[in-house]
């Protein structure tokens, strides 16, 4: 069996995090290493899919619905919300937890960079 993912272990309460919002297939947290003003995640709560294209084959209504509430989390966080959302894919994409979330970034981004 493959080891749990962090994002399970957060969700499991294993690890402690700062959980912003849940619905009955997904949640929010804070990054622990912030690259924006705000910095959050989305995470299907099942570890089903490793990234975001396993995902949008397999069930793009979750994708979608990650979306939306990403859409949430910017209006509450920050004062304009908008936002940017980034799907890390792959290990050579500076993917790290196959476990797909979306990087919600956001606070004031000003430069271009798609990085
Ligand atoms: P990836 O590199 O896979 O696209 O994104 C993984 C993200 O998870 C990184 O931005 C990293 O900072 C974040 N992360 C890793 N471990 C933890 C943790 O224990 N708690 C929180 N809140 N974020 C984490």
């Amino acid at each position: 069996m493959t080891e749990p993912s962090i994002f399970t272990r957060i969700l499991n309460g294993e690890i402690p995090a700062e959980i912003l919002g849940e619905t009955d297939r997904v949640f929010a947290l804070r990054d622990i290493a912030p690259q924006a003003p705000v910095h959050l995640l989305v995470v299907p709560k099942s570890a089903e899919y490793r990234d975001v294209a396993e995902l949008a084959a397999g069930d793009p209504a979750l994708l979608a619905e990650m979306i939306a509430f990403a859409k949430e989390l910017a209006a509450t966080h920050t004062d304009d919300g908008d936002f940017r959302l980034v799907f890390n894919t792959g290990a050579n994409a500076g993917q790290t937890v196959f476990h797909v979330h979306a990087h919600v970034l956001a606070g004031g981004l000003t430069e271009k960079s798609v990085g």
